[in-house]
């Protein structure tokens, strides 16, 4: 393999199967791998007989160390990036040394793999032709409400990284500020021994996890349902409120409203209020 510039390598995101060929090829072909943590990374190495040297790049360094590493790449060595698990920079350090590499007209090659938001995506059953992914919510629940509330109009499916000690949290107030109806995918240990994906309702997969502490363990992905779009949604509601006139004509309220919702998938109690 011709190794010139930076190369931005994806590592496993748990399975260390899943490193592909062209990632040991690209690791051993540098002159030097930048990693996060060197011990953590040094696992990964031994297992894959890659012996090239590590050395540790994190967002304490970084801002000192990317030039330095600029002018080595300018100098010809070829430099590998790497993080924890994952695609580096995907909330992981990386984008300084991306950015200066080419400021200073090093190229930039990428060996793409594992990464758990799109591992979590595709496995989310949610719509993937359109997400935002907001890496992670705010760990004080003032501002984690308030970066809910400016997402809740958003019709792009939602991708969020979250830390074990906050899941529970996180989903009790996404059903609160999003609603308790809105489908989401908890993706917990993806690659994993106890990898589990579970789609409910928001309020479904807070109380899910308030019980379960089991659920609270691990690496958590929470995927969830965009908001729904206005027009589509009060085109429903015209049509809920149409079919619910006229079965209401030969059924009790109560009944012709249930019916209704299920036929046009109009929300039951926007079309039966108990006035009948
Ligand atoms: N760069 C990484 C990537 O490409 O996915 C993400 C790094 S970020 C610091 C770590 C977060 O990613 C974890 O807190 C968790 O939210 C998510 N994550 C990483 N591995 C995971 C896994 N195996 N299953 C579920 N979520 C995972």
């Amino acid at each position: 393999m011709t190794a010139r510039g930076l190369v931005v390598v994806a590592t496993p995101i748990g399975n260390l199967d899943d490193l592909a060929p062209r990632a040991v090829a690209a690791l051993r072909a540098a002159q030097a791998i930048a990693c996060e943590d060197t011990r953590h990374s040094q696992a990964l190495m031994a297992r894959f007989g890659i012996g090239t040297p590590l050395l540790a790049y994190h967002e304490h360094n970084e801002r000192e160390l990317a030039p330095r590493l600029v002018e080595r790449m300018r100098a010809g060595d070829c430099i590998a990036l790497v993080s924890d698990a994952g695609t580096p920079l995907v909330s992981d350090p990386g984008f300084r040394l991306v950015a200066a590499a080419h400021a200073a007209g090093v190229p930039v090659s990428t060996v793409p793999g594992a990464c758990a938001a799109i591992a979590a995506l595709s496995v989310s059953g949610l719509p993937c032709d359109r997400f935002a992914f907001e890496g992670f919510l705010p760990p004080k629940q003032a501002a984690r409400r308030e970066r809910l509330r400016a997402l809740a109009a958003e019709p792009r499916t939602l991708v969020f990284y979250e830390s074990r000690h906050r899941i529970a949290e996180s989903l009790a107030d996404a059903a609160a500020v999003l609603g308790g109806e809105r489908r989401g995918t908890l993706c917990r240990e993806l690659t994993k021994l106890h990898e589990t994906v579970l789609p409910a309702t928001l309020a479904e997969l807070a109380a899910r996890v308030a019980a379960d502490p089991e659920q609270q363990l691990g690496e958590i992905v929470l995927v969830v349902e965009g908001a729904a779009d206005a027009a589509a949604e009060a085109a429903r509601l015209r049509e809920g409120e149409r079919v619910y006139a006229l079965l209401a004509q030969d059924l009790p309220p109560g009944r012709a409203a249930k019916i209704a919702s299920a036929i046009t998938g109009a929300p039951r109690n926007a079309l039966y209020r108990g006035d009948g």
